[in-house]
C-alpha cells in the first residue's frame, strides 16, 4: 500500500481534461487535437493511439507545429502515425477523411507567445460542429474555454448557447469549472457521443 501523504487532485482544467478523457483512449484510435500548441496532448494522444492508431494535428502556427515535431521526436514517437496540418481547425472537415474517437480543443493563444493569435468564436464554432459529425458513436469531444480575455469570454458564451440546445438522445454534454477562482477561470466541456 502506498502510504505517501496523497497529492492534491484538482490541478488545472488541463488535469481534470486528461483524467477524464483517458476512458475514452485506447490503441489504434483515432484521435484529432485541433489546437496543437506547445505539443502536449498531440505527443500524448500519439503515445496512446500506439502504432496502429492515428493522430491529426491542426495549428495556424508553423512554429507551434515545428516545436511539436521535435518534442515528437524526442519521443522517439513514431511520427507516421501523426499528421501536422498547419491550418485552422475549421478545415477539420476537409482535412479529416475517418472518424474519431477523441477530438481535442484547448482555446485561446499560447501562453507567453502573441496574444493576437487566438481561435476565434466564428471558426470554433464552425470546427466544433464539424467535430461533431466526425466522431464516433463512442467518442468524446473535449473542450477547454478560455474567458479571461475578451474574446474568449464570446467564444465561451457562444459555445455555451450552442451546446446547451444540442439534442441529449445524440450527445451527452458536460460543463465543469472552478466556481472559487479569481480572473475568469477555464471552463472544460466533455460532449460524448451516443
Ligand atoms: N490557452 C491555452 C493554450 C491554447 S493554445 C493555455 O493557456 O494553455 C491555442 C493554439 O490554438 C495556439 O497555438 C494557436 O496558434 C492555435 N489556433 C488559433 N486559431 C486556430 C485555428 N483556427 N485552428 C487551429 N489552431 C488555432
Amino acid at each position: 500500500m502506498n502510504k505517501s501523504k496523497p497529492k492534491k487532485k484538482l490541478i488545472t482544467a488541463t488535469h481534470i481534461q486528461r483524467k477524464l478523457i483517458a476512458p475514452f483512449v485506447y490503441e489504434g484510435m483515432t484521435a484529432v487535437d485541433c489546437t496543437v500548441g506547445n505539443g502536449h496532448d498531440t505527443l500524448y494522444l500519439a503515445q496512446q493511439a500506439g502504432k496502429s492508431g492515428h493522430v491529426y494535428g491542426f495549428d495556424v502556427q508553423a512554429t507551434a507545429l515545428e516545436s511539436t515535431r521535435d518534442r515528437l521526436e524526442a519521443d522517439t514517437a513514431d511520427l507516421a502515425r501523426v499528421e501536422l496540418l498547419h491550418m485552422g481547425h475549421e478545415h477539420l472537415e476537409a482535412q479529416v477523411k475517418e472518424s474519431a474517437d477523441i477530438i481535442m480543443y484547448n482555446l485561446g493563444y499560447l501562453p507567453r507567445h502573441n496574444k493576437h493569435i487566438t481561435t476565434t468564436t466564428e471558426t470554433t464554432l464552425k470546427s466544433v460542429c464539424q467535430a461533431m459529425k466526425l466522431l464516433k458513436s463512442g467518442g468524446v469531444i473535449s473542450i477547454i474555454a478560455y474567458p479571461g480575455h475578451d474574446e474568449g469570454a464570446r467564444e465561451l458564451g457562444s459555445l455555451d448557447v450552442m451546446l446547451k440546445e444540442i439534442n441529449q438522445k445524440e450527445f451527452d454534454i458536460l460543463r465543469t469549472e472552478f466556481i472559487n477562482q479569481v480572473n475568469r477561470p477555464p471552463v472544460l466541456f466533455l460532449i460524448e457521443k451516443r
